[in-house]
């Protein structure tokens, strides 16, 4: 049998199967049979394996059983999602007619026609279901041209399209604010590792982008997006090159590029984003992350603008000055505060419902949200036009509101109150939009009638009671009676025609029933085409205004933004910055959001401390025990500049600060190998961008720096950094440490402060403060620290005597720094003094009980509990 299927070939349907396959590779081929899209071959054992659905197998391929699995084609998108996630392309195979229109087409035996309709990837999906509504859903493209990268990125959901150009020193920080979700790039290129999709691709024509823009736009020249560089075109080309191929032709919405310029921007590494927390927490996801928890938006378009906003801050003071003028009108006002967030929380998600219309996946939901959403625009319009000596940016945002008057009288005419999602049914088109349409629909409402009428007559004529007139998808409309009825009507005489037996009712069809149903059928056929000629139509209108019913959208996502951080910062307490002209940073009473939140649900106090940096005092060390407060200290300062450069107000009673351009934070590995990520290479490499980077502008946080490696080391490197820091980069500068001995750096670094964070050990105990103050800590607390971690007493006795030792020996040899070797206790052969060898003694002797986090201080204990 099985050279006989290999000389046979494969059927029409795997031959055609076979050359759509060939078409789209890189995809996952969804096959249309019926209620069902099927996957073959090895589409059908990665898609089985991720969705964890049934392997089987149809027909021979070959010789070989052809693997095949299948979804629903109603829930498709459930699992489209799942493979997406989890990296995969998907390109839909969908039937281009039905059954009967083959047949006629091409004979009895024909093959349905189908075509990929549509590749489905990370970075091109519209569908509400596939989205987050919070998260922008970027598609990134990456060119080169000798020595300019450009980057074109597009969230086609929403239309929004931005083009940069970026030093390569700053790809990463790029890639790393936008957080693409698929990434296409020259063959070749080394993209750094994200959790994007990526797709390499060859075709970065800057020539052919030219065209594609020009035709996109409808402009002859492309001067009015800005002096574009050829690599921002090539990107372009690349970007519009994919999304044809993934469209399969039909372009999806983009609003006119706009030009995302760096310096324009503080500039954030992607390992400063990761330590801050920005939008993201260590775990994955908002929550815990600082926009998870300051974000009081009531739209997805607001959600997704702050997480842009708080990714990317300003630098420019004027533009940040604005968004703090809207801040504090809503701020100084709860009234009108509290309206217009009232308002916006009622609106849909304009942006989305346009992309989807745009991409051709719009239904008449859509239409209605966006005849909502307009009018709601406009009435917020009337409301806010009436605010006296409005802020800069509010007199920017409101001739946006307005305009769209004629579409939503329209759209308001036109549909129903809640047009549905699926059109297949018709309903939406309203009652008096059009009379032919309403004659139809009674012409339809009347045969309904008429056949219930039937129904009467029938009864009264056959004597039969339990006679009834039903409907279905396979007889049409029929007479229905339980079969001990049926015999009479079986005959001619009777005026029925016999259709189908069944257990327990046969069924009937009668010439005038046949009749009635057929006007019934005509007149729903034809009002269904009036309507979907409407919607079109429709559509049509709608898109011809789309640019400026995007900028609609984009007006109130920067109004929700605005009353949101006004909301936030009402209710937390927070103050409006103030921008200098030179180098500052001076922060009163400065609070870390996030931790501030934790401390208090646990119902204690949080603790604000005060910073003062200028270029004459640009570097404070900080020194204290560990869980004294230090990094959370640091953090919130890197957090109050985002934010104030976001144009927020700060988690502070009062500050003031210079622009800073770019923002750096790193933290000392060890507090990283919890993630199992981070080694001490990758904090050296991480600490090599920043004294190349930073400028006298930059603020840079560094927290515990050099501590992943052996004490002298880590020292050494932290003491070289300090001073790097301080002589050549010149920013401003917190530094934590536990390293004392870079306290004395003081008395030659003149910029160079140094502070504490307070403890004080009482009747025994210590007591973290969480306060800062001048000067340096007195002694370090880590025996103190490992006490309250709950190391044993006699763990924590021993390891008092052996730094008892430690510390006579650095008397005696003139302090940490002139050489530990000679050191007893290092040496491995000076454990031994007392006894025999003791691997429990040995153990303790070399804790260094100043490196010790808690929960490393904990792991400790295990360890030495293991040796006793
Ligand atoms: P360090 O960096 O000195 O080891 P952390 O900054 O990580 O210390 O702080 C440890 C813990 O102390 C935090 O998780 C928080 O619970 C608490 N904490 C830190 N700063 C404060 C503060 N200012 N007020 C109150 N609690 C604080």
């Amino acid at each position: 049998k099985k050279t006989r299927a290999a000389k046979t070939g494969p059927t029409p349907m795997m031959t055609q199967y076979l050359a759509l396959k060939e078409t789209v590779p890189d995809c996952l081929l969804f096959y249309r049979m019926g209620d069902f899209f099927e996957l073959f071959f090895e589409d059908a054992k990665q898609a089985a394996a991720t969705l964890d659905i049934a392997l089987t197998a149809r027909g021979e391929h070959e010789g070989e059983p052809i693997p095949m699995c299948g979804v629903p084609a109603h829930s498709h998108e459930v699992y489209l999602a799942r493979l997406i996630k989890a990296g995969h392309r998907v390109a839909l195979a969908d039937q281009t007619e039905t059954p009967e229109q083959a047949k006629k087409r091409a004979g009895s035996k024909a093959l349905v026609g189908r075509a990929v309709v549509r590749v489905v990837t990370a970075g091109t999906l519209t569908e509400e279901t596939l989205l987050d509504a919070k998260s922008e859903n970027w598609l990134v493209a990456i060119a080169e041209t000798g020595e300019a990268l450009g980057i074109a990125a597009a969230d086609i959901s929403t239309g929004r399209f931005t083009l940069s150009l970026a030093e390569p020193d700053m790809l990463d920080a790029e890639l790393a604010r936008l957080s693409a979700a698929e990434l296409i790039v020259p063959e070749g290129f080394a993209a750094a590792p994200s959790d994007a999709q990526i797709c390499p691709r060859t075709d970065f024509s800057s020539i052919g982008a030219e065209k594609r823009l020009k035709a996109m736009f409808g402009v002859a020249t492309l001067d009015g997006f800005g002096d574009l560089h050829r690599a921002e075109l090539a990107a372009a080309g690349g970007l519009l090159a994919y999304l044809e191929t993934a469209g399969q032709g039909a372009v999806p919405f983009l609003q006119p590029p706009r030009r995302h310029r760096t310096s324009d921007h503080m500039l954030i590494d992607a390992a400063t984003r990761e330590s801050l927390e920005l939008t993201q927490a260590v775990g994955g996801g908002r929550k815990g992350s600082l926009l998870g928890s300051i974000d009081r938006s009531v739209t997805g378009a607001g959600a997704r603008l702050l997480a842009a906003d708080i990714s990317a801050p300003l630098t420019s003071p004027e533009a940040i000055t604005a968004r703090f003028d809207l801040v504090q009108l809503f701020a100084n006002d709860a009234g009108r505060r509290e309206s217009l967030r009232a308002a916006l929380k009622a609106l849909p998600d304009l942006g989305r419902a346009l992309g989807r219309l745009v991409a051709g996946r719009g239904t008449p939901r859509d239409l209605g949200l966006l005849r909502d959403g307009l009018g709601a625009a406009r009435d917020l319009h009337i409301s806010l036009a009436r605010i006296a000596e409005p802020p800069a940016l509010l007199s920017r945002l409101l001739p946006l509101l307005t305009g769209h008057g004629a579409l939503t009288d329209r759209l308001s005419r036109a549909l129903v109150p809640e047009p549905p999602i699926d059109m297949a049914k018709g309903g939406y088109i309203a009652e008096g939009y059009d009379a032919a349409l309403d004659d139809l629909r009674a012409t339809a409402g009347a045969g309904r009638k008429a056949i219930a009428a039937l129904e009467a007559r029938y009864r009264e004529a056959t004597g039969i009671a339990s006679l009834k007139v039903k409907h279905n998808n396979v007889l049409g409309y029929h007479i229905e009676v339980p079969s001990r009825h049926a015999d009479p009507l079986m005959s001619a005489e009777s005026g029925f025609t016999h259709r189908q037996t069944l257990a327990g009712v046969v069924r009937f069809n009668a010439p005038d029933l046949h009749e009635e149903a057929q006007r019934v059928i005509q007149a729903g056929a034809h009002a269904l085409a009036a309507e979907a000629a409407h919607l079109e139509e429709l559509i049509e209108i709608l898109l011809a205004d789309k640019a400026r019913v995007a900028a609609t959208a984009d007006a109130l996502a920067r109004l929700d933004v605005a009353a949101a951080l006004a909301e936030q910062a009402t209710l937390a307490g927070w103050a409006r910055p103030k921008l200098a002209a030179h180098a500052c940073f001076e922060i009163e009473g400065g609070r870390h959001p996030v931790v501030e939140q934790a401390v208090e649900q646990l119902g204690e106090r949080f603790v604000a401390n005060d910073c003062g940096l200028s270029p004459e005092e640009r570097l404070w060390l900080v020194t204290g025990p560990n869980m004294g407060g230090k990094s959370t200290f640091l953090r919130q300062n890197a957090l109050i500049a985002v934010l104030a450069q976001a144009g927020s107000y700060v988690p502070a009673a009062s500050a003031e600060l210079g622009i800073v351009d770019k923002l750096f934070s790193r933290v000392g590995a060890s507090d990283n190998l919890a993630r199992g990520r981070s080694t001490f290479m990758v904090e050296m490499v991480e600490t090599a961008a920043i004294l190349a980077q930073a400028t006298e502008n930059s603020l840079v946080i560094l927290d515990e720096v050099g501590r992943g490696t052996s004490t002298y080391d880590g020292l050494a490197i932290a003491w070289a950094v300090v001073e790097a820091v301080h002589d050549v980069n010149r920013c401003r500068c917190l530094f934590a440490t536990h390293y004392h001995e870079l306290t004395r750096l003081a008395e030659r670094l003149d910029a160079l402060s140094l502070h504490h964070v307070r403890a004080r050990e009482w009747k025994g105990d210590l007591v973290l403060l969480h306060e800062l103050a001048d000067g340096a800590a007195d002694r370090s607390y880590g025996l103190a620290v490992a006490k309250l971690a709950g190391l044993p007493k006699e763990t924590v006795a021993r390891a008092k005597a052996v730094l008892a030792k430690l510390e006579a020996g650095r008397a005696s040899t003139g302090g940490l720094a002139a050489g530990l070797d000679d050191l007893p206790l290092f040496a491995a052969d000076a454990v031994q003094e007392e006894e025999r060898p003791d691997p429990l003694r040995d153990a303790l002797a070399a804790i260094h009980a100043d490196d010790l986090s808690p929960r490393e201080a904990l792991e400790m204990i295990y360890r030495l509990k293991r040796l006793a």
